[in-house]
C-alpha cells in the first residue's frame, strides 16, 4: 500500500442492529495496522431512523471516520401493514441515486474509494458499486449459518412447490456444517410466498454472489464447521469467501444509548452478583399484550429479580418497537402503564422496569447480571457472549429463531429454550425457566459455555487470533 491511506465507503441500512455494529466495523478499518492505512465514511439513512439510539456510539468515532446520510426518501405510498423488511428494502432502493452520487462524487475526490462494504440490506447497492468499479464486500451483522441459509433461497425457491410454504417442508433444510434447520426457523419474511418481502430476501440471496467477499460479524469458536464449510465452497468457486472477523462488541465506553449514569445502573449496584435477569427484546422485539401479561406474571410468580426493558405491546407486529415504538398509542403514554395492574409496586425492590432502552452493554457487563431473557438478535448474542452471561432464547422476528437453534444446540449451548404453546410461552413456563437459567443445574452449564465462549471471544482478536488474521486477510 502506498502513502495515501484507502478510504473505505461503509453504508448501515436503518436501524441501531445495523448501524451500531457498522460504526465498530468502522472504528476497526481505520485503526487497522499502524493506524494510517485506511479511512472511512460512514454512510446511513434518515428514513424511521432511530438516531438517539446510536447517535453517541457516532459522535465516539476517531476522526478518520467520517459519516454522511442520505436523504429521505418517500414512502408513503407503502401499504400500513407493510413488513420491516419490505420498508427497509423500499428505503434502500429508492435512496440508490443518492448513493450513487455520493460515490461518484467520493470518486471524484481525493480520498478516493477503495472498497464499498454495504450490510445485508444493501445488496442491491452492490450492483451500483460494482458499475463503478469499486469492490464490493458485504458486511453481515448476522452469522455465517444465516448468511449460508440466505444464499440457499433462490435454490430452495426453485425446488419448493410453489403452494408449499416453506415452513411445511416435511423435511429439514441441511446445509453442509449448519444445525439442521425447519423451514419455520427460517428468516420471517419468506414464511410468506405472497408478500413482496419474500421476492426481496430472494433476490438478496441472488445478488450476494455480486460480493467479491463477506465480512462476517462472527468468531470461529462459535461456528467453527460452519464457517469451514461454508469457505471449503468458495475455495471450489461457489460463493464468495466469508472473513469471520468478529465479535464486534461495543465496549462499555464506545457509547451507544444513553449509556453511563443511567438509574437502572445503579439499582444494579444493589443487587447481589449473578442474581438479576436481564429482559431486553433488542431494539426492535415486541410482545401480544396477551404475552406481555404472561411474561410479568411469570416473571412475578418466579420470584427471581429482574431488569426488563418495556415496550408498547402489540398485537400485529413483533418486530413494532423497530419504527421507534409507541406509535398508535395516546401521547404521553408510557409502556409501563401497560403492565399488569400493580405488578410494579408488587415487585418493586425484586424487579425494575425501565421503558423503552437501556445501556445494555453496560448492564450485560454488570456483576449483578446472571441471565439474558432475549431475542436472539445477533449483536444481543455477541454483547451476552462478550460478556460471559447465559441466555434464554425468546427468538421474535428476522433470523432469529435460526439463531435460537444455533445457541440451544448441544454443540453452543448458551442459551435454554422456553416452551411455547400457540405462539404463548405462558406464566408458569416463564418462571420455571427463568428460575432454572439463574438457579438451576441447565442454567450453570449454560453459564459455563458462556464462560468459555467468553474466553474463546477475547481470544479472537488477540494477536494470532483467528479473527485478527481474517481480518487482516480482508484488509
Ligand atoms: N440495545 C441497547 N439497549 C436496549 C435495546 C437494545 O443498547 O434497550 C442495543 C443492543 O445492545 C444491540 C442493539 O441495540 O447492540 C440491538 O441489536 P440486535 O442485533 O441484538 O437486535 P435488533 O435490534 O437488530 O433486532
Amino acid at each position: 500500500m502506498g502513502t495515501e491511506a484507502a478510504h473505505v465507503v461503509l453504508l448501515a441500512s436503518p436501524g441501531a442492529g445495523h448501524v451500531l455494529p457498522m460504526a465498530e466495523l468502522a472504528r476497526r478499518v481505520v485503526a487497522h495496522g499502524s493506524g494510517a492505512e485506511f479511512t472511512a465514511t460512514l454512510v446511513s439513512y434518515t428514513n424511521f431512523s432511530s438516531a438517539v439510539h446510536y447517535s453517541s456510539a457516532l459522535a465516539s468515532l476517531p476522526p478518520s471516520v467520517s459519516t454522511a446520510v442520505l436523504p429521505e426518501v418517500p414512502l408513503d405510498d407503502l401499504p400500513a401493514d407493510a413488513r420491516v423488511e419490505t420498508r427497509i428494502f423500499t428505503v434502500v432502493d429508492r435512496a440508490l441515486p443518492h448513493l450513487r452520487d455520493l460515490l461518484r462524487s467520493l470518486l471524484a475526490s481525493p480520498a478516493g474509494v477503495a472498497a464499498f462494504v454495504p450490510d445485508l440490506f444493501g445488496a442491491w447497492s452492490l450492483e451500483v458499486s460494482g458499475k463503478l468499479g469499486i469492490p464490493g464486500y458485504v458486511f453481515c451483522t448476522t452469522n455465517v449459518m444465516a448468511l449460508h441459509t440466505l444464499i440457499y433461497l433462490p435454490h430452495l425457491d426453485k425446488t419448493t412447490a410453489c403452494d408449499c410454504e416453506f415452513r411445511d417442508l416435511p423435511e429439514p433444510i441441511r446445509l453442509p456444517g449448519c444445525e439442521p434447520l425447519r423451514g419455520a426457523d427460517l428468516v420471517d419474511p419468506v414464511q410468506d410466498r405472497t408478500n413482496p418481502a419474500y421476492h426481496f430476501m430472494v433476490e438478496v440471496g441472488r445478488r450476494y454472489l455480486l460480493a467479491d467477499g463477506f465480512i462476517v460479524n462472527t468468531f470461529d469458536a462459535m461456528e467453527h464447521a460452519t464457517i469451514s464449510a461454508f469457505n471449503a465452497l468458495s475455495d471450489k468457486g461457489v460463493y464468495p469467501p466469508a472473513y469471520a472477523v468478529g465479535p464486534f462488541v461495543r465496549t462499555c465506553s464506545s457509547g451507544g444509548g444513553d449509556a453511563g449514569e443511567h438509574s437502572c445502573l445503579r439499582w444494579l449496584d444493589e443487587q447481589p452478583d449473578r442474581s438479576v435477569l436481564y429482559v431486553c427484546f433488542g431494539s426492535g422485539g415486541t410482545l401480544s399484550t396477551e404475552q406481555m401479561a404472561e411474561l410479568a406474571a411469570g416473571l412475578e410468580a418466579s420470584g427471581q429479580r429482574f431488569l426488563w426493558v418495556v415496550r408498547f405491546p402489540s398485537d400485529k407486529d413483533r418486530s413494532a418497537s423497530f419504527f421507534g415504538g409507541g406509535h398508535g398509542h395516546g401521547h404521553g403514554d408510557s409502556p409501563l402503564d401497560y403492565l399488569p395492574e400493580g405488578f410494579v409496586e408488587r415487585t418493586r425492590g425484586i424487579g425494575l422496569a425501565v421503558a423503552e432502552w437501556t445501556p445494555q452493554v453496560e448492564i450485560l457487563n454488570h456483576r449483578a447480571v446472571g441471565g439474558f431473557v432475549s431475542h436472539c438478535g445477533w449483536n444481543s448474542t455477541l454483547e451476552a457472549v462478550a460478556a460471559g452471561v447465559p441466555m434464554l432464547a425468546w427468538p421474535l422476528y428476522a433470523e432469529q429463531r435460526m439463531n435460537a437453534v444455533m445457541l440451544s444446540s448441544e454443540r453452543v449451548g448458551l442459551a435454554l429454550r422456553p416452551r411455547e404453546e400457540d405462539g404463548v410461552v405462558p406464566r408458569e413456563e416463564v418462571a420455571a425457566a427463568v428460575t432454572e437459567l439463574i438457579a438451576g443445574e441447565k442454567g450453570a452449564a449454560a453459564r459455563e459455555k458462556a464462560r468459555e465462549l467468553r474466553e474463546a471471544a477475547a481470544k479472537a482478536w488477540a494477536p494470532d487470533g483467528p479473527s485478527r488474521e481474517a481480518f487482516q486477510a480482508v484488509a
